[in-house]
């Protein structure tokens, strides 16, 4: 086991050619099956466009104002920001500047969506807050200006709010958990979900509190509605770790082994109690090490080990996908257990980007192409079937090719799953559901909780729709040829002349001029090791003012580390007094200079 948690770190600095062309010899996907999934894939756009009626707000909303255009990014700054902005004063003043910066004329009668004409006219301020005016259809950006002039900013802010908050409200199934299941029992298409208490991120200690207690609520809810039923058959929970600890990084290893692994065993215990699966959510991958060793100990506990429902999320943006799953299947085989994996592309591609430039990493820990991640689903939905023995598939996406080439990869027979996230691919998923049989079910991740806890999860989506590489946001436009939004990944991936993005340098390389300074992944443990073992051999050093290089003498006394008050890493000459600046200017003169 030890062996698969090396190698799964030896891959994380693999170089980018040296991943992909792992990815390319990992396939499984025979010509015969890429050509029926792309065949498949294409009959899939094709069902769902001609339903466009059907389609959801939130599809309609998100593809007129992407993040291709002005407008667009202005919405997105705007939810971003409302939902943190304490004062009104710097919200209105924000409004203004958003809404004063865009054409939002250009986007009048461009969707046949009622509702985001609506919204174009005046961010849904409909009904009780203003009569639309038949004029505005002509001009919205005066319309616009206007109302800011005539209502005043402060109730265009409240107007803004509630847009904000009715886009919000498309990605959330209930307030809380029970408001949740009391859908999820009522609309056919929640049936079956996993609920996501929203929380992330834990600040405080009394946050990680609140987040664990409405875990733990959750669980015996969704456990007394799941009423006996299999686990894979009935709604379950997702977890976030870095909900549960405020300090939840490599660096607090020792602590977060301490608190984290008892607070986890126990929610695993209560869900397997009542027989529903609970998932850990993948999140940041400098997190990656440090869960593997929570999700570890959880999966050693022989008082759960007859539960299939123990399972986490993987990344296949993640160089290091492939050995993740492999090291899944031994821990379940080892510990006589089943688990399951959530297949994901993974939603923090941006910031894994930023955050490695920032800290100078040697290599990135993701993919910087879209088709490797694309051909890194594949390759690892083919390894997750090898192991069925050991693991119960999950495959979250809403691009029709993945979904395609995943019922081509799946053996005869096999038990696996979809999933989707509520407000996302309904229509894409009911068109699979029409057009093959026997399609698998179809878990929904469904997010439970109040506005304010929504931000980051809002962020997340409302990227993922804006961004013009996602699948999502480019399948109903009718202006792009489905030939060009469904292609084999494996053959554009091979095309290629290299693998790495052309326009994304590595992060040392990131300055024309210069290069980057080279920081430290504080999420590989060896890294950790390393510096731990250099700064045990630092001896002490004597410190003092340097004037024209020589050291002056001086009484050394030694000084104490602030953050270890016991050690004295360094000695200082005492401060010499200085009655005057000039007298204390003489004393730092040198002697052989002195007059
Ligand atoms: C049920 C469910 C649960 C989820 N749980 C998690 C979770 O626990 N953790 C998590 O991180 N995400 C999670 N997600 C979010 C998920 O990662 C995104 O929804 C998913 O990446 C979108 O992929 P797609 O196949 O639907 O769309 P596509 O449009 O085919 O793929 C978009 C994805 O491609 C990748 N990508 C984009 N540009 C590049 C590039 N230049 N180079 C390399 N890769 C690129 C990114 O991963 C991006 O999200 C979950 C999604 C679902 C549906």
């Amino acid at each position: 086991m030890n062996d698969l948690r090396e190698t799964i770190r030896d891959h994380g600095t693999w170089s980018e050619d040296q991943a992909v062309t792992r990815l390319l010899h990992s396939l499984e996907l025979t010509g015969g099956a890429r050509h029926r999934a792309v065949a498949a894939a294409m009959s899939l756009v094709e069902g769902a466009r001609a339903r466009r009626d059907e389609r959801p707000f939130l599809d309609a909303f998100l593809q007129e104002f992407g993040l291709s255009n002005q407008e667009g990014i202005a919405l997105m700054c705007i939810a971003e920001a409302l939902l943190r902005i304490p004062d009104d004063a710097t919200a209105d003043r924000l409004i203004a500047e958003k809404l004063a910066t865009g054409d939002w004329s250009a986007h009048s009668g461009q969707s046949e969506s009622l509702f985001v004409n609506a919204s174009t006219w005046g961010l849904m301020l409909t009904g009780g807050i203003l009569e639309l005016d038949p004029a505005i259809k002509t001009d919205a950006t005066t319309w616009m200006r206007k109302l800011t002039r005539k209502a005043g900013e402060p109730l265009v802010r409240l107007a803004v709010r509630r847009a904000m908050r009715i886009i919000g409200g498309e990605f959330v199934v209930g307030r809380s958990i029970e408001e949740a299941l009391a859908r999820s029992a009522r609309e056919a298409e929640v049936a079956l979900c996993s609920f996501d208490m929203l929380g992330e991120g834990a600040r405080t200690l009394q946050d990680a509190e609140r987040y664990l207690k409405s875990y733990q609520h959750a669980i015996a809810v969704i456990g007394a509605a799941a009423a006996g039923r299999e686990p894979h058959e009935a709604s379950s929970i997702s977890i976030k770790l870095s909900a549960l600890e405020p300090r939840y990084t490599l660096l607090q290893h020792e602590r977060v082994m301490r608190r984290l692994v008892p607070q986890t065993l126990d929610l695993a215990r209560q869900a397997a109690d009542l027989n529903i699966q609970l998932t850990i959510d993948a999140e940041e991958a400098d997190r990656l090490d440090l869960s593997l060793d929570i999700i570890e100990a959880v999966a050693k506990d022989s008082a759960t080990r007859d539960w299939p429902g123990l399972g986490l999320a993987v990344q296949a943006y993640g160089k290091r996908a492939l050995d993740v799953i492999d090291w899944v299947a031994a821990t379940a085989r080892q510990n006589g257990r089943r688990m399951s994996v959530r297949l994901v592309k993974g939603a923090y591609w941006d910031s894994e980007i930023k955050r490695s430039q920032e800290r100078g990493l040697p290599v990135y820990p993701v993919y910087t192409r879209k088709v490797a991640t694309d051909v890194s689903y594949l390759a690892c939905a083919g390894r997750l079937f090898n192991h069925a023995d050991a693991i119960y598939s999950q495959f979250a996406t809403h691009n029709a090719h993945s979904i395609a080439a995943v019922l081509e990869l799946a053996p005869a027979k096999a038990n696996f799953e979809f999933q989707r996230l509520h407000g996302m691919g309904r229509l894409l998923y009911a068109e699979a559901a029409r057009k093959v049989a026997n399609f698998p079910r179809v878990r929904v991740y469904a997010p439970v909780g109040e506005h304010k806890d929504l931000l980051a999860y809002l962020v997340r989506r409302l990227l993922e729709n804006g961004a013009n590489t996602s699948f999502v946001n480019r399948f109903m436009d009718e202006q792009v040829p489905v030939a060009e939004i469904v292609r084999d990944p494996i053959s554009e991936l091979e095309r290629l002349e290299s693998f790495a993005h052309p326009r994304l340098p590595l992060p040392a390389a990131l300055y024309a001029e210069r290069r980057n300074s080279r920081g430290m992944d504080l999420g590989d443990p060896r890294e950790l090791q390393t510096l731990r073992e250099e700064l045990s051999v630092r001896s002490a050093v004597t410190a003092g003012p340097i004037v024209n290089g020589v050291l002056l003498p001086g009484n050394a006394h030694p000084t104490s580390n602030p953050a270890a008050v016991s050690s004295a890493p360094c000695s200082m000459p005492k401060a010499p007094r200085s009655p005057t600046p000039s007298s204390h200017l003489k004393t730092q003169t040198p002697k052989s200079n002195a007059s």
